[in-house]
């Protein structure tokens, strides 16, 4: 009887303690949330490989919809470490999403290699509303899939998006060329699709 009622005030102490220490977000759940404020904003985050058992699972998970919120300290910090992510140079690439380190939420990074001055961009819940028939041969990697980049002829041309902005704007918009192939790339991440399953796919259909 002593020893539950000791164990009960831990636990009553735990929680109390956690829970005045966490920056308030409903946008992420605990786990999450330890992981993105484990460092601060400019830190890069560890890029989940599928070279790992564990990590290839996450990556094959779809992720859900982030209701923009400006004032959520936790998706602003995020959003800085993603970024801070994808030009670290251990893992330079043009583009990221957010399940490659570890968060299941509908959030990217894209280089806009279609506009002046290559401005990296954010993008919150992007989608493809439609693709065109056209397609363009193109080679790519994947910061998830070390030591390979393969050449894919089944990604669209143009694209037709809609997505939120972190100010909670609903936008679409129509995407061309290689720039195009990087927001399909991305978005292929948030629903839990590799670009080896195009590559898959291709070879089945070429034999
Ligand atoms: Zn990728």
């Amino acid at each position: 009887m002593k020893h539950t009622s000791i164990i009960l005030f831990i636990t009553l102490l735990i929680l109390s303690c956690s829970s005045t220490k966490q920056l308030s977000s409903s946008l992420f759940s605990s786990e999450a949330r330890s992981l993105i404020l484990n460092a601060d904003s400019l830190k890069p985050m560890r890029v989940y490989k599928i070279t790992n058992k564990s990590d290839s699972l996450l990556l094959r998970t779809k992720s859900t919809f982030v209701k923009p919120n400006p004032k959520d300290v936790v998706l602003q910090r995020f959003v800085k470490r993603l970024y801070a992510t994808v030009r670290d140079s251990m893992s330079l690439g043009v583009g990221i999403a957010a399940p490659q380190v570890g968060i299941l939420k509908n959030i990217i990074w894209v280089q806009r290699l279609d506009k002046e001055d290559l401005p990296f961009e954010v993008y919150l819940n992007p989608k493809i509303l439609k693709y065109s028939k056209n397609t363009q041969t193109v080679r790519e990697g994947c910061l998830s899939i070390p030591n390979r980049s393969d050449t894919l002829s089944s990604r669209s041309q143009e694209i037709l998006i809609e997505y939120d902005t972190m100010e909670g704007n609903h936008k679409s918009e129509t995407i061309e060329g290689f720039t195009s192939v990087i927001f399909q790339h991305e978005i292929d991440h948030l629903n839990g699709i590799l670009y080896l399953d195009h590559l898959q796919k291709e070879l089945k259909a070429n034999n």
